[in-house]
């Protein structure tokens, strides 16, 4: 039986134990025992909830290889380099980055960090291995929003968090700040787009994960 799953920010979680978020993950065996399809189960449900678009198992508590990616059209809207995906389950993945001096910079957020949002540097291709429910393996090269959705959840299963990544050169700020930036730099259309969004939702939801 596992216990419900929540997702609690390193803001919030005691100073003086090392946090599941800042730890390297074991590798998942299969058959997935009813324990691990139970915390899948879980965490899909709380990723349809919060409407896209990536979850990894450290951050609802759980030390384990496992990261769910679901990217609905919402989250489509104010991207050019992104294709929807639905609901699917990546267990034990690894990315290797292609074309190292092709990297992108673009707003990412995090629902393990609630203090920090900005803009990550990360590669536009990557070569992808993980495996399925099943334990088929697969290995794939995927680009663009999807492989920076996959490169920020295999981050946090090899305990990194995106203050890791942001280093002093990057943009980064509140959630309100970037907010405000990322607006600024969209379309006119697409500005009215977001504004419907942040009224709806009160914000956006493609830049978590
Ligand atoms: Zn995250």
């Amino acid at each position: 039986m596992v216990e419900k799953l929540i997702i609690v920010p390193i803001e919030q979680q005691p100073k003086d134990v090392v946090s599941v978020l800042k730890l390297r993950a074991p590798e998942v065996n299969f058959p997935l025992s009813n324990d691990d399809k139970e915390i899948i189960e879980q965490m899909k449900l709380m990723l349809f909830e919060l409407q896209g678009v990536g979850l990894a198992a450290p951050q609802v508590g759980i030390s384990k290889r496992i990261i769910l990616v679901y990217i609905p059209e919402t989250a489509a809207l104010l991207r050019e380099d992104i294709r929807i995906y639905p609901m699917h389950v990546l267990i034990n993945p690894e990315y290797q980055g292609l074309n190292k001096q092709n990297k992108k910079s673009d707003f990412e957020g995090c629902y393990s960090v609630k203090s920090v949002y900005g803009k990550v540097l990360r590669y536009d291709k990557i070569n992808l291995t993980y495996q399925d429910e099943d334990g088929n393996r697969i290995e794939k090269m995927v680009e663009g929003f999807y492989a920076r959705v996959l490169q920020h959840e295999i981050d946090h299963v090899n305990g990194l968090l995106i203050t890791d990544r942001l280093t002093p050169d990057c943009l980064q700020g509140t959630f309100e700040e970037m907010l405000a930036i990322r607006r600024s730099e969209l379309s006119k259309e697409k500005q009215k787009v977001f504004d419907d969004l942040v009224k709806k939702k009160g914000m956006i939801n493609d830049d978590q994960d």
